[in-house]
């Protein structure tokens, strides 16, 4: 709305453009107060209407309920997000504030004034026509904020769970890494559902064991994306189940619980399979890599990934000097016993010989990497 003159208070509402258009020809007496007018509004002069009419009602006071920890506005009947004190004020007068029927094109302009953190003067001023004349009015609302727990917040404090995340690994034990990646999954996955309006999308708990994790969840349903998020960025499987945990309002109330099991293979496990020596790119629903023995892409559906053999990792490679290259393969001194051996040579290769490049010994062979 445009800016107005209101440096005044007061909750009378006033006339404006009264005297506008309408030609002089139908001039009639205002019942009321006798003057001659060549308007009516409800068969009255425009300011006699004006001084019956109260364009809105608002209380003097106003209180609104904000949650301490997490910002939420109880609004409505509802805890939602609503953002910054000021916004809330103005929703909280705009909720009470009370425009009569039969009032045309309203505008309403709001002006937050903080005294405290939490007692705010709203200034509001409205406008709207009737039978064409313009009227308006200004005023104000106090409103205090109440600063409590919301119920979404009071739940988590109170240690609410629906579901826990079992974080271990298949036919091993899942590295401390492991462990710290997932959490850090959980949290980012945890965000994404609060963003989207599941307020219960937290994390009540988390432990930590020497075979992996569990961590407590406040709601199942973002348990689920968490779940497959960790499995998109890891692989691995999650088996669900439920057990009863109670009653509720009449309604049976169960826990999901997510046994999730990373996979048996990492990036960068060598790994023995069908007399090949693979190195792991990715070991999910289809795992992926490379065979060391030829330099060739490698993938395979997880479940016929079977009768395998961990040869170690990547990261236990060792250095071996460089002596020739061959057409097909590499001459190098052996990192254990120093013999000069040839053995295959890798894909796109362009080391110097002299130089020293990472080798993976196996039972089957030595492979540079
Ligand atoms: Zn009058
Ligand atoms: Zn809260």
């Amino acid at each position: 709305m445009t800016p107005k003159d209101n440096k005044s208070e007061t909750k009378q509402t006033s006339a404006r453009a009264a005297a506008a258009a309408a030609p002089a020809s139908s001039m009639t007496v205002c019942p009321e107060c006798g003057k001659e007018t060549d308007k009516t509004v409800r068969n009255v002069c425009p300011e006699c209407f004006g001084k019956k009419l109260n364009l809105f009602d608002l209380p003097e006071v106003l209180h609104a309920r904000v949650c301490q920890r997490c910002g939420a506005h109880y609004y409505k009947s509802k805890w939602e997000d609503m953002g910054t004190p000021d916004e809330v004020a103005m929703l909280t007068a705009e909720e009470h504030l009370a425009i009569p029927d039969g009032i045309e094109n309203i505008t309403v302009g709001m002006h937050p004034v903080a005294r405290s953190p939490y007692i705010y003067d709203v200034l509001v001023d409205v406008e709207g026509d009737v039978d064409g004349v313009t009227y308006y009015k200004n005023g104000k609302v106090e409103v205090r904020i109440k600063r409590e727990a919301c119920e979404m917040c009071s739940r988590r404090a109170g240690g609410y769970f629906e579901g826990i995340i079992q974080i271990r690994a298949n036919n091993r034990t899942p590295t401390k890494e492991e462990i710290t990646e997932c959490l850090k999954l959980v949290e980012e996955s945890m965000m994404a559902q609060l963003k989207k309006g599941d307020k219960l999308a937290f994390v009540t708990d988390t432990m930590t064991f020497k075979d992996g994790a569990d961590v407590y969840i406040g709601s199942s349903k973002a348990g689920k994306h968490v779940c497959k998020h960790i499995i998109e960025v890891l692989g691995g499987t999650v088996a669900e189940s439920y057990t009863l945990a109670g009653m509720k309002d009449g309604k049976d109330i169960y826990r999901t619980t997510f046994a999730m099991k990373l996979p048996e293979y990492k990036k960068g496990d060598v790994v023995y399979f069908e007399d090949k020596v693979i190195e792991i790119k990715n070991c999910g629903k289809r795992v992926t890599g490379i065979n060391l023995m030829n330099s060739s892409n490698f993938f395979i559906d997880g479940e016929h990934f079977k009768n395998t053999k961990l040869l170690g990792n990547t990261a236990d490679a060792q250095e071996a000097v460089l002596v020739a290259i061959e057409e097909h393969g590499i001459q190098i001194l052996d990192p254990v016993t120093f013999e000069t051996v040839t053995i295959q040579k890798p894909m796109g290769f362009n080391a110097l010989p002299g130089s020293e490049i990472k080798v993976f010994k196996t039972e089957y062979g030595i492979f540079a990497l």
